[in-house]
C-alpha cells in the first residue's frame, strides 16, 4: 500500500438542477435541487465527492444548502485538513462530539472521505463496507405532480418501463381528495402494482385516523409519516387501530429517535436517508437497531444526482434485509447530472455502481454549468 490519503483540500459548491416537474410535497412544490457538493482531494492525487441534497431552504429540515455549505467550510472541513481519509469513522465521530447536528452537513463529508477510501483501496464503498447481499435495488417512482391526469399518465408511461411501485405524495391539500385519488390510482393501474403514499407530516390525528380507515380499501404497502415527527404518541396509535404498516421518516434523525420510536410502538418501517441521519456509518448503527426490533426497511432520497444516489445504494447494497426497496429515482427527475456515467436503472430497478469508491465519476463541467453564482 502506498502513502496514507492524507487530506488536501475540501472544497464545496452550491449546486441547483431544476426538475422536470415540479415535486408537489405537503409542505411545498420545489421546482429545483439545491445541493452542496463537497470535493475532497487527497495526497496521491485522489479526489472524492459527497453531496448534500436539499429542497429551497430549510423545509424538509432544518438545514438549508446555504447553512450546510457554512458549516462544512467554517467548522468541519478546517479539522479534515492532514488527516488520513482512510479512518473515516474515527474522524467522523470527532466531528460529531465538536459540532452537534448538522448532519446533511455532516454526511455529506463522510460521503467523500468514504469515496476517497474506496479509490485509495481501489475498492467500491459496498465492499469496504463488508460486501452487497443485493446489486440491485426495487424502485418506487413518486406521483407528485400535482395533477391526478399527469400522474396517471407518468404511472403508466413508468409501467411501460418496468416499474411496478408507486408512492403517491400526499398532505398538499384535504385529506378526503388524497383518499379519493389513491382509490382511483388503484383503479386505474390495477391490483399488482405496488402503492404507498407519504403525508411528510401533513395531518393530524383526526384526518390521520379518518383516512387511514378509507386508505385500506386501496390496499397501500405502508402510510409514511401522517402526522408531525414528534407526535410519537399519536403514530403508535393510529398503528393499533389500522391495518396499514406505518412508515417513520421526519420522526428519525439518529439512533436516540430511533431507540424511541421502537419504544413507544410508533412504526412497522423505517426509511432510510443518509443526509438526515449524519452518514452512512450511523445509518447502519440505526439499520441495526430497528432491523433489531423487526422493523421493516426503506430507503428514501431528497432526489439526489447520481453521486448521492450512488452512496444510497452501496448503502443499500449491505443490508441484510431491505423488503420495501428504495425511492432512489432523483437521476430521472432532476433535469440535469453531474455525472459523467448516471446510475443506471432497468425493469423497475435500480442498479448499484461497481467501480472504486462510489463508483460515479464527476463531471465538473456540469459541476460548474449548474454552480449556483
Ligand atoms: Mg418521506
Amino acid at each position: 500500500m502506498g502513502m496514507e490519503p492524507l487530506i488536501e483540500t475540501v472544497d464545496t459548491f452550491i449546486v441547483d438542477i431544476p426538475l422536470r416537474r415540479p415535486h408537489v410535497m405537503s409542505f411545498g412544490a420545489p421546482d429545483e435541487v439545491n445541493f452542496v457538493l463537497v470535493r475532497v482531494r487527497a495526497r496521491g492525487g485522489i479526489v472524492g465527492w459527497g453531496e448534500a441534497a436539499t429542497f429551497q431552504g430549510p423545509t424538509w429540515s432544518e438545514e438549508s444548502a446555504e447553512t450546510i455549505q457554512v458549516v462544512i467550510d467554517r467548522y468541519l472541513a478546517p479539522l479534515l485538513k492532514g488527516r488520513n481519509a482512510l479512518l473515516y469513522n474515527p474522524l467522523m465521530e470527532e466531528l460529531e462530539h465538536r459540532f452537534r447536528g448538522n448532519h446533511f452537513a455532516k454526511a455529506a463529508v463522510e460521503m467523500a472521505l468514504m469515496d476517497v477510501a474506496g479509490r485509495y483501496l481501489g475498492q467500491p464503498l459496498h465492499v469496504l463496507l463488508g460486501g452487497a447481499f443485493r446489486m440491485k435495488l426495487d424502485l418506487s417512482w413518486s406521483l407528485a405532480s400535482g395533477s391526478v391526469e399527469t400522474d396517471i399518465a407518468e404511472a403508466r408511461d413508468m409501467m411501460a418501463r418496468g416499474h411496478r411501485i408507486f408512492k403517491i405524495k400526499m398532505g398538499a391539500g384535504p385529506a378526503e381528495k388524497d383518499v379519493a385519488k389513491l382509490a382511483l390510482l388503484r383503479r386505474e393501474l390495477g391490483p399488482e402494482v405496488g402503492l404507498r403514499a407519504d403525508v411528510n407530516q401533513g395531518w393530524d390525528r383526526r384526518s390521520a385516523l379518518r383516512a387511514l380507515r378509507e386508505l385500506e380499501e386501496s390496499r397501500p404497502d405502508f402510510l409514511e409519516q401522517p402526522l408531525p415527527k414528534w407526535d410519537l404518541a399519536g403514530l403508535a396509535d393510529l398503528r393499533h387501530k389500522s391495518a396499514i404498516p406505518l412508515m417513520a421518516d421526519e420522526s428519525l434523525s439518529d439512533a436516540h429517535s430511533a431507540l424511541e420510536i421502537v419504544r413507544a410502538g410508533a412504526a412497522d418501517i423505517i426509511s432510510y436517508k443518509l443526509t438526515k441521519l449524519g452518514g452512512l456509518a450511523r445509518s447502519l448503527a440505526v439499520y441495526r437497531l430497528a432491523d433489531g426490533a423487526g422493523l421493516g426497511a426503506y430507503i428514501g432520497c431528497m432526489i439526489e444526482t447520481s453521486l448521492g444516489t450512488a452512496a444510497y445504494l452501496h448503502f443499500g447494497a449491505v443490508l441484510p434485509r431491505l423488503e420495501y426497496g428504495c425511492e432512489l429515482f432523483g437521476p430521472l427527475l432532476l433535469k440535469g447530472d453531474i455525472a459523467t456515467k448516471a446510475v443506471a436503472f432497468a425493469d423497475g430497478q435500480v442498479l448499484v455502481p461497481e467501480g472504486p469508491g462510489l463508483g460515479i465519476e464527476v463531471d465538473e463541467a456540469e459541476v460548474e454549468r449548474y454552480r449556483r453564482r
